[in-house]
């Protein structure tokens, strides 16, 4: 007997057939004689037209009535799911984030989830009853609806997972779990068995969509242990471990990558002390994530460029706060350039703590296909660099034969 959270993202509980599908799904693993906690996604597309209806009511964005709205989608799910289940004859019941309750702080939209009581469903467990929890919502220290942020199902699930004390989380979504590269660029891409906290992490924090980023975050603190895989099929998916549970660790375990992102320049840039803090700290209060950096040094000491990356979002924005900097602190820069039609491209694997010549073959590699490297950035496990859009297919697919990631 295991306790387990099972999550079901939204192409999983689509429409009527596909709730009923993942009914027997549940069936299956409480008639095995497990403990079942389930968490739903809205029905796919349900969570967009909700966001959308918001922009379309009111100009002014109240962020409480958001998530009021924004939340709805998942309670329809899980009441569904309950209504399917018990029609199968299992004992189930939907659980609402404030009844149980899943505390989170007051960030409306991107809600940070504080604590989850599990103590009644715990309870009911023993009664051999199965519990069905919306994701994405919580309720703040003021008593408000609150959402995690697009994709925050994931937080849920491990959250309630961790809260629990299950034995694991399995995370069901339309992939068969996590792939070295993305299999619809990459038609040679596997299926990864196992892969590392550290390296789930950095997959989705450079845009690997499987997982939201701060779900891996909270497996890794907690040592909730995390299964992707498909609704879809019957085949073992990705487990998401500690280092040392993986016994043959490739150098490389996989190749992320994002188009979401958009190139600052700024062009003869002065060069004494106070200039980035005068040109990052405008950015920061404004609320823009700087990506990349790169800051040349200058012959004269007198003037040098700065480029750093933003996300395409934020851009327009980025550009109007740098110049108003200009403006107003006498940030003295001659040009500023940007560039959207750009793609970071990054090589993962904790497999690099102890090997040389990593970034070195990706240089070499993107060398050979004549592909021009504009940023480069790296931390303990990963390798980053941006380049041209244009190139992003034959980056990533020279890429993966060169660190051998080819499927047979
Ligand atoms: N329904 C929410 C979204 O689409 C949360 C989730 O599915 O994870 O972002
Ligand atoms: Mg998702």
């Amino acid at each position: 007997m295991a306790r387990l959270v099972m999550k079901f993202g939204g192409t999983s509980v689509a429409d009527i057939n596909r709730i009923k599908e993942v009914a027997r799904r549940v069936k299956a693993e409480a008639d095995a004689g497990n403990q079942i906690a389930v968490v739903v996604s809205a029905m796919a597309g349900t969570t967009n037209q909700l966001v959308q209806w918001t922009g379309e009511i009111a100009t002014i964005q109240d962020a409480r009535e958001y998530d009021t709205v924004v939340s709805t989608g998942e309670q329809i799910t899980a009441g569904l799911l309950s209504l399917a289940l018990q029609d199968l004859g299992v004992s189930a019941r939907s659980w609402m984030g404030w009844q149980l309750p899943i505390q989170t702080d007051g960030a409306h939209g991107s809600a940070r989830i504080l604590k989850i009581d599990g103590d009644e469903v715990t309870k009911r467990f023993g009664d051999g009853q199965v519990a069905v929890l919306p994701g994405f919502q919580g309720v703040s220290p003021e008593n408000r609806l609150t959402t995690l942020g697009r994709g925050g199902s994931d937080t849920s699930a491990v959250a309630l997972a961790a809260a629990l004390g299950a034995d694991r989380c399995d995370i069901y979504t339309d992939v068969e779990g996590v792939f070295t590269c993305d299999p619809r660029i990459v038609a040679k891409a596997r299926k990864l068995d196992k892969i590392t906290y550290e390296e789930m992490l950095e997959m989705a924090s450079q845009g690997a969509k499987v997982l939201q980023t701060r779900s891996v975050e909270m497996a890794m603190n907690h040592g909730v242990r995390v299964q992707v895989l498909s609704s879809f099929s019957n085949a073992p998916g990705t487990l998401v471990v500690d280092e040392e549970e993986i016994v043959e660790q490739e150098v490389v375990s996989g190749i992320a990558y994002s188009r979401d992102e958009a190139k600052i320049t700024l062009l003869g840039v002065e060069d004494r002390p106070g200039v980035a803090a005068g040109i990052f700290g405008p950015l920061a209060d404004a609320s823009i994530n700087v990506d990349m950096i790169v800051q040349n040094i200058s012959e004269d000491e007198r003037r040098t460029d700065l480029t750093f990356t933003v996300t395409e979002a934020d851009l327009s924005r980025a550009v109007e706060v740098v110049e108003k900097a200009r403006a107003a602190d006498g940030i003295g820069y001659e040009t500023l350039l940007s560039d959207a039609d750009v793609v970071k491209v990054s090589v993962i694997g904790v497999g690099m703590r102890s090997h040389a010549g990593v970034a070195l073959r990706m240089f070499r590699t993107l060398a050979e296909n004549s592909i021009n490297i504009q940023v480069i950035s790296t931390s303990e496990i990963k390798v980053s660099v941006l380049i041209a859009e244009k190139y992003t297919e034959l980056a990533l697919r020279a890429l993966h034969t060169a660190y051998d990631l080819d499927a047979e």
